[in-house]
């Protein structure tokens, strides 16, 4: 009988909160104390923090990364008779934003090896019709914007990220996701590497112009008082929330290298056993992330590929032996049942299709100790080779 194994968590948020506690605890008492619980010098202040942070111009902050979509979607007048080109596999927000304006959200297959958004077949799927394109840096690495920006200068159409998992990553050219394109959404959600109390959420813009627009936008496109031009709604960021997040924000970089640490330890420990190339070229029974050249990854999820149908028997055994997994994303988005009317077919994004039947995500977060990732690494060992 296998020795009993440490208890591994997808996700120990506590573990993040002790060190930041007194911190935490006196903002939002200076928060309640000032009663200034709606905009105010904390919002602003994240809004400028993190756009400097992310070398973008400018930072409105929104309710969650599914209103920062809505909001960039509003304001570059997405509608019906739209096209926007983007990823199945990706969270729904991605795909739902578009669909609600009534838009047609045009999905386009990934590329295999890092489950981003395939250029070519973006490329391939323009249209007169299409009124952007909005890739997903999906797990914390940056898509391909090079050569997705070249498509998008030649067609003339906008960029919108969504880097609502990829906070500080960087791309090839060096840029960090949320400037390398003139929109980009991010997410607060807990789960992300930036987490609120709660849910929240950023867009960055580089234009001035745009950025007025949506700032006013996440407030019923009030402009002055009680005056509306635009039709906007409350997409408004918590002064509580955005309190939080600036002593958050001081620990990221932080934070980020330690998942980059504990990406380092899974890759040696794969090696190890003979299950896996460290540097995620396919070979054994497991296929660890592969880093596009050049890109900085920040590792929200480490999602490894599973392939022979053995995935889902490593996910049993891993939630046998109390440790966390998910699998980041079983029905890509393309096949659900709210797209149908789309008229996408099984089979019509085979890459896509074949990563929701292989992958699973490891935990990753910054915390977690070496014994842990021991564990994940032998209980994945026994599911596959016994
Ligand atoms: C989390 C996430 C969103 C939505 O963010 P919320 O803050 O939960 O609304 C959108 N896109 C992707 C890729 C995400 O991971």
């Amino acid at each position: 009988m296998p020795a009993t194994r440490v208890a591994v968590p997808m996700l120990d948020l506590a573990a993040q909160y002790a060190p930041i506690r007194d911190e935490i605890r006196a903002v939002v008492e200076e928060v309640f104390d000032s009663c200034r619980f709606i905009g105010g010098p904390h919002v602003e202040g994240l809004e400028s923090e993190l756009s400097t942070f992310v070398g973008a111009g400018h930072g409105i902050g929104v309710s969650s990364g599914t209103d920062a979509l809505l909001v960039a979607f509003m304001a570059l007048g997405i509608g019906p008779g739209d096209e926007v080109v983007t990823t199945p596999y990706t969270f729904f927000a991605t795909g739902g934003c578009i669909a609600r304006l009534g838009a047609t959200p045009v999905f386009v297959d990934i590329d295999p090896v890092t489950f981003n958004i395939d250029p070519e077949a973006v490329k391939a799927a323009l249209t007169p019709n299409t009124k952007a394109i909005v890739p997903v840096h999906l797990f914390g690495q940056c898509a391909d914007m090079t050569a997705i920006n070249a498509i998008a200068a030649e067609a003339g159409l906008p960029v919108v990220e969504d880097a609502a998992q990829a906070i500080g990553a960087r791309d090839a050219g060096g840029g960090k996701a949320g400037s390398l394109g003139p929109i980009a959404c991010f997410s607060f959600y807990p789960s992300k590497n930036l987490g609120a109390a709660g849910d929240g959420g950023m867009i960055t813009c580089a234009d001035a112009d745009l950025a007025h627009t949506m700032a006013i936008m996440r407030n019923h496109g009030m402009e002055p008082a009680y005056h509306h031009e635009i039709i906007g709604g409350n997409f408004r960021l918590d002064a509580l929330q955005a309190a939080v997040l600036r002593i958050k924000l001081k620990q990221l970089d932080g934070w980020a290298g330690a998942r980059r640490k504990n990406a380092a330890d899974y890759r040696e420990l794969f090696a190890a056993k003979g299950l896996a190339e460290a540097d995620g070229a396919p070979g054994g029974p497991v296929t660890l992330p592969a880093e596009r050249a050049g890109v900085h990854h920040i590792y929200n999820q480490f999602v490894v590929r599973i392939g022979d149908g053995k995935r889902d028997a490593v996910r049993e055994l891993l939630r046998g032996n109390n440790i966390g997994c998910d699998v980041y994303y079983p029905k890509p988005l393309h096949l659900q049942p709210c797209f149908a009317s789309l008229g996408y077919s099984a089979g019509s994004m085979p890459v896509s299709e074949q990563a929701a039947l292989e992958t699973i995500a490891l935990p990753i977060f910054s915390e977690l100790t070496a014994e842990q990732k021991e564990a994940v690494v032998d209980t994945v060992a026994e599911a596959l080779v016994g």
